[in-house]
C-alpha cells in the first residue's frame, strides 16, 4: 500500500535527525522543530527558525508570533489543523539570531522534500528568510502580497508576523496581505 504523507513526512524528519546538517545549531537546541498541522493543506505557511517555545514544545509558531499568525489565520476562517507549517531552518539559532547563509542551505534540499510531499496548492513565506531561499533575489518590501508562480509552485511572499507584531503600518499591511489568501486561492 501506497505510504501516507504523514508517514513519508516522519520519515523525511528521521532522515534529517541522521544527516544532521548542521550540527553546531543541533548542539546549542533542545530538538528539531520539522513542522505542524495537516500533511493534506492546500497552504504551507514558511517561517524562518524555531525560537525559545518552538524550541522547547518542538512545535512551529507557538509563542507571540504564533499566537498573531494564529488570529490572522481565524480571520479568514482557518485554523492550524487547515494548514500545514513549518520553517526553512530547523533548529533553533543561538539567542534567536538570524539563520545563516550556510544553515538555510544546509535545509533547503529538506524543505523541497516536504513542500514535494505535501503538494500545496500555494506557498506562504513568512519574512524574508525563506522568502530568499525559495524566490531569490526579490525584496520582500516590494513583492510582498503579490502572488506569482516560480518553477511549479504558487508563492505569496508576506511580512513576519513577528516582525510585524509590534510595528503599526507592517502589522496593517500584514493583516491586509492575509486578507488576500482565500481570493488567490480561489483561482489557483
Ligand atoms: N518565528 C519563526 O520564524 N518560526 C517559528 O517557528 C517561530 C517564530
Amino acid at each position: 500500500m501506497a505510504k501516507t504523507k504523514q508517514q513519508l513526512l516522519d520519515e523525511l524528519k528521521a532522515r534529517i535527525e541522521a544527516a544532521d546538517p548542521t550540527p553546531e545549531l543541533r548542539k546549542g537546541a533542545t530538538q528539531l522543530v520539522f513542522g505542524d498541522g495537516n500533511p493534506e493543506a492546500e497552504i504551507v505557511f514558511i517561517g524562518e527558525a524555531p525560537g525559545k517555545n518552538e524550541d522547547e514544545k518542538g512545535i512551529p509558531f507557538v509563542g507571540a508570533a504564533g499566537k498573531f499568525l494564529n488570529e490572522m489565520l481565524e480571520m479568514i476562517n482557518l485554523e492550524r489543523q487547515d494548514i500545514y507549517i513549518t520553517n526553512i531552518v530547523k533548529y533553533r539559532p543561538p539567542n534567536n539570531r538570524d539563520p545563516l547563509p550556510d544553515e538555510k542551505s544546509a535545509f533547503l534540499p529538506y524543505l523541497q522534500e516536504q513542500l514535494n510531499i505535501i503538494k500545496p496548492k500555494m506557498i506562504v513565506t513568512l519574512g524574508r528568510h525563506s522568502m530568499d531561499v525559495l524566490l531569490p533575489g526579490l525584496k520582500i518590501s516590494q513583492v510582498h502580497g503579490k502572488p506569482m508562480r516560480y518553477k511549479d509552485h504558487v508563492y505569496l511572499p508576506l511580512f513576519h508576523p513577528a516582525a510585524a507584531l509590534y510595528n503599526g503600518g507592517m502589522r496593517q499591511t500584514l493583516i491586509d496581505d492575509f486578507a488576500l489568501i482565500p481570493a488567490i486561492l480561489q483561482k489557483i
